[in-house]
């Protein structure tokens, strides 16, 4: 499949009073069509940052993309302007957030909203736009379509708001659905549920997503493949066999005992992993996880990994696997 999404070197920063954070750094990914790919990693991790970059749907006065590229169908969308970009959300790539309250108007009816999205980029007559709302929200699972349309959000379950969220982004047969923490804020039946219209959607339509999110869970029933991030960078990627069966970088086996999972054992005990993540006003010179890697070596205080393959499609940022690492090799510097 082609890919449809490029993100290359991508460095976004954010001034605060403090100084200046430095969310994401140096990211890079594609995204094929028709594919689920995921980005994991705990909050703060430049997971959202990463993906609201690619909406262009950052604050505009405290943060900016520093570096890097972000291209759509081979069309560079970091200079775009903002007219250009209004044009490209909604019918090209849209965006799916963790709570419909917030992120939609709670004061028109669902109706008039998901009709507003259709007119904004095509050019069709109100009444084709109603019978193209109802028709959405009949395929998103939701019941007596005609009723429900003269209706406030306010009026729904929360499983029912994040089914007419996903309704309207993908109403204009989007390319690419940019999904954050879509699940988060319900309860697991309900997310279930969720995840299983996504896969439909997919199915029916094609759309290329990705899933932003905390939860093991989630990625292994939704996606293909997997970004890992840590501190504003990706530290692993792979397939959901490769992440889920043969983890390589120690934070992604940290993660990966610390969550519980929906297809694994719930009563074994969780491990946290021990620490905080790195201050990312001064990302440190080496290794971002060094600090709680019970692994980490002296090479790793003084050297970033860089990225080694272990197959075709997995990668992993980390000293241990890298074979320079031999030439400064030196005892662990940490035990447990
Ligand atoms: Fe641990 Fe070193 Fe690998 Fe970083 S590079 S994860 S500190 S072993
Ligand atoms: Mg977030």
């Amino acid at each position: 499949p082609d890919v449809l999404l490029e993100v290359d070197n991508l460095h976004v920063s954010f001034k605060t009073f403090g100084g200046e954070v430095k969310a994401v750094r140096g990211v890079s990914f594609t995204l094929r069509e028709g594919e689920t790919l995921a980005i994991v990693g705990e909050s703060g991790c430049g997971k959202s940052v990463t993906a609201r970059s690619m909406m262009r749907l950052l604050p505009e006065h405290s943060a900016s993309i520093r570096q890097g590229s972000i291209r759509f169908k081979g069309q560079e969308l970091t200079g775009l302007s903002e007219k250009q970009m209004r044009e490209l959300r909604g019918s090209e790539i849209s965006m799916i957030f963790q709570d419909a309250m917030t992120a939609l108007n709670p004061t028109i009816t669902i109706g008039e909203q998901i009709m507003e999205g259709i007119i904004r980029h095509r050019k069709i007559s109100r009444a084709e736009a109603r019978k193209q709302a109802i028709e959405m929200l009949g395929l998103v699972g939701i019941t007596s379509p005609e009723t429900r349309l003269k209706q406030h959000l306010h009026e729904f379950s929360g499983g029912m708001r994040q089914r007419i969220m996903i309704a309207m982004a993908a109403v204009c047969s989007p390319s690419v659905l940019i999904a954050d923490e879509p699940t988060t804020a319900l309860d697991v039946t309900i997310q279930a549920q969720i995840i299983d219209l996504f896969r439909m959607l997919q199915e029916k339509t094609g759309v290329a997503i990705i899933i932003i999110t905390h939860d093991l869970g989630v990625v292994a029933n939704m996606a293909d493949r997997v970004n890992v991030m840590y501190a504003g960078e990706i530290v692993e990627s792979g397939t959901v066999d490769e992440l889920f069966r043969h983890p390589q970088h120690p934070y992604t086996k940290g993660l990966l005992a610390s969550m519980p999972r929906l297809d694994t054992d719930r009563s074994k005990p969780l491990t946290p992993i021990p620490g905080t993540p790195p201050d990312l006003f001064a990302p440190p010179r080496g290794c971002a996880f060094a600090a709680r890697c019970s692994n980490a070596m002296e090479v790793c205080g003084a050297h970033a990994p860089e990225r080694t393959a272990h197959s075709a499609t997995h990668s992993s940022a980390c000293w241990l696997h890298d074979p320079r690492a031999k030439q400064v090799f030196q005892p662990p510097i940490a035990s447990n």
